[in-house]
């Protein structure tokens, strides 16, 4: 594996005779775990670039990204009803897990090489193994598992799911949610020892801290404002300094929006033709939170169940296991809350301010096809307290009220693309890029951190389409299943697996 390289040689962004500009070769604005990966990873492949980062908050990782502001789920379709729908003959289509799991596959390997490089440091410190687990009740859901472990386990990339419907081993398993259950009720399991729970905010403040090392411009408390292109191509980004009030003038050769929530506006700013037809919709979350650590350590899972009708996919309800800071807590929900604003920290104008002539028409065709999330959200905003512990005590019959808190998590901005004559509302990640690969940003949010590095890769084929042959070598020595489908190479993937499950202390040491 290559290292990373850190030293303080490499060139500064320059700051030139015009007061207030500053000229750099990449531009990532926000410091959450997308920028910070495609920071690392541009890095290592071009040492010898100047990178500038901009955050508008006072520290990386503290909008969605924060390991309380998203469930931490190592999304590798393990436990996630919704990457395995079942279709109309009653046979379960496996197709997204298995991308889905290929995507997390690149994720390990990066973190990995970075903690065998230096570059990561201490891995239980953003990620630890927790078991995954899809839990449904009723015989018709329990028949549904039966034949989603009977197709997923014909795949190696998961290898060694179970199933399960016995009471004494789900009892076994999962005591919190065993404890107060009625035993006449059909439970059953899929359970995979191979999942894991990640804090992408101690993972990004990390690769934000080697980007500093090794030379990078890191600003916080700088908000980008504006994003224009400049005669000689390159982009031209209007930056004020919040503490200061300073205005500052950027002059970068490729911007990254990896500004979350906040991605569609900049993006609309850039005039790029590309982004035409976009729109947002803003869902926030809610969750309930148990730091008791005796409470917790009776749960040691993620036990995802299935989404109510109409919910979008990412309300699926789930009961975790947390690991932040080294404290052992637990999250369940989430409950869907709505505003207006793009990010947590955003404005209550984010929503009306990015309707455009362009989407006008694909938000008006969401808003009439989409009556079932409507109604789904707020029935979700009028949940009582009360309400919420009931849908909580679905997972733990014994659960109380005063073991929980009720905290608030990161905004989600779907994505609406223009369909037909209107439009339609998607829920997972899209990148967006100019033609001439200068600018390119991501919207959406799933699966999301955790496939940052096979997004960020994405980025780099369609922005950098001249580079990636001569990049390869490099990007498989960073990524070894880069290019390769592990599905059909169960031994490459037997390989990478023991080499990420001990890099990342997943496993004992024998
Ligand atoms: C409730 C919830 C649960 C989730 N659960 C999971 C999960 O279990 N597993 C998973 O993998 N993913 C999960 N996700 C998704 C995941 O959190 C996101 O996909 C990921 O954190 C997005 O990273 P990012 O870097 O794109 O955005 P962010 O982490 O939001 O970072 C964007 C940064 O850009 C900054 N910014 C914005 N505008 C500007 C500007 N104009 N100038 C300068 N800076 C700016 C922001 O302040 C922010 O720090 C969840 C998300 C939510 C909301």
């Amino acid at each position: 594996m290559s290292a990373l390289p850190e030293n303080a040689n490499r060139p500064a962004p320059t700051t030139s005779a015009v007061p207030g500009r500053i000229t750099t070769d990449v531009l990532l604005v926000g410091a959450g775990i997308m920028s910070a990966t495609l920071g690392s990873l541009i890095r290592s492949l071009e040492p010898d670039w100047s990178i500038t980062m901009l955050e508008r908050l006072d520290g990386p990782a503290l909008e969605s990204s924060d390991p309380w502001n998203n469930a931490g789920t190592g999304h590798a379709a393990l436990c996630e009803l919704n990457y395995t729908p079942q279709l109309a003959d009653g046979s379960v289509d496996v197709s997204k897990a298995i991308t889905v799991n290929e995507q997390f596959q690149l994720s390990r390997q990066f973190w990995a090489n970075c903690v065998d490089n230096g570059v990561l440091h201490d891995p239980s410190s953003f990620i630890n193994a927790v078991p995954h687990v899809s839990f449904v009740q009723g015989r018709e859901n329990a028949e549904y598992l039966r034949k989603r472990h009977d197709a997923l386990s014909a795949s190696p990339l998961f290898e060694g799911i179970e199933y399960v419907d016995d009471r004494d081993e789900f009892a076994r398993r999962l005591p919190l949610m065993a404890a107060g259950r009625d035993e006449s009720e059909t439970v059953a399991l899929n359970w995979s020892e191979n999942g894991t729970d990640v804090d992408f905010g101690s993972l990004s403040s990390q690769f934000v801290g080697h980007l500093a090392r090794s030379g990078a411009d890191i600003r916080y408390g700088h908000q980008v404002k504006n994003v224009t292109r400049d005669t000689d191509g390159t982009w031209r980004v209007k930056v004020k300094d919040t503490r200061t009030g300073e205005k500052i003038m950027i002059s970068a050769k490729f911007v990254f929006v990896g500004a979350g929530g906040g991605a569609i506006q900049l993006l609309q700013k850039s005039g790029i033709p590309e982004i035409r037809g976009f729109a947002g919709f803003p869902v926030s979350g809610q969750f309930l939170r148990c730091l008791d650590e005796d409470i917790a350590t009776q749960h040691e899972a993620k036990v995802y169940g299935m989404a109510a009708v109409g919910a979008p996919p990412m309300s699926v309800p789930h009961l975790d296991t947390r690991v932040i800071d080294g404290h052992r807590s637990l999250l369940f929900g989430p409950y869907a809350g709505w505003t207006p604003k793009f990010l947590k920290e955003g404005s209550f104008t984010d929503l009306p301010l990015s309707i455009r002539p362009h989407n006008l028409m694909p938000m008006a065709g969401v808003g009439v096809t989409s009556w079932s999330l409507i109604k789904y959200l707020v029935t979700e905003v009028l949940k009582t307290q009360r309400k919420k512990v009931d849908a909580l005590q679905v997972f733990a019959p014994l659960a109380e009220a005063d073991d929980w808190e009720l905290i608030t998590a990161g905004q989600r901005v779907q994505v609406v693309r223009k369909k037909g004559r209107g439009g339609a509302l998607e829920f997972g990640t899209t990148v967006i890029n100019s033609a001439d690969g200068s600018i390119a940003g991501l919207l959406g949010a799933s699966p999301g951190a955790s496939t940052a590095v096979a997004a960020m890769l994405d980025v780099l084929e369609r922005c950098f389409s001249d580079r990636i042959e001569s990049w390869r070598p490099q990007l498989k020595e960073l990524v070894p299943s880069y290019g390769t489908p592990l599905q059909d190479n169960p031994s490459l993937l037997a390989d990478l697996r023991s080499w990420t499950d001990r890099s990342l202390g997943l496993v004992p040491p024998a």
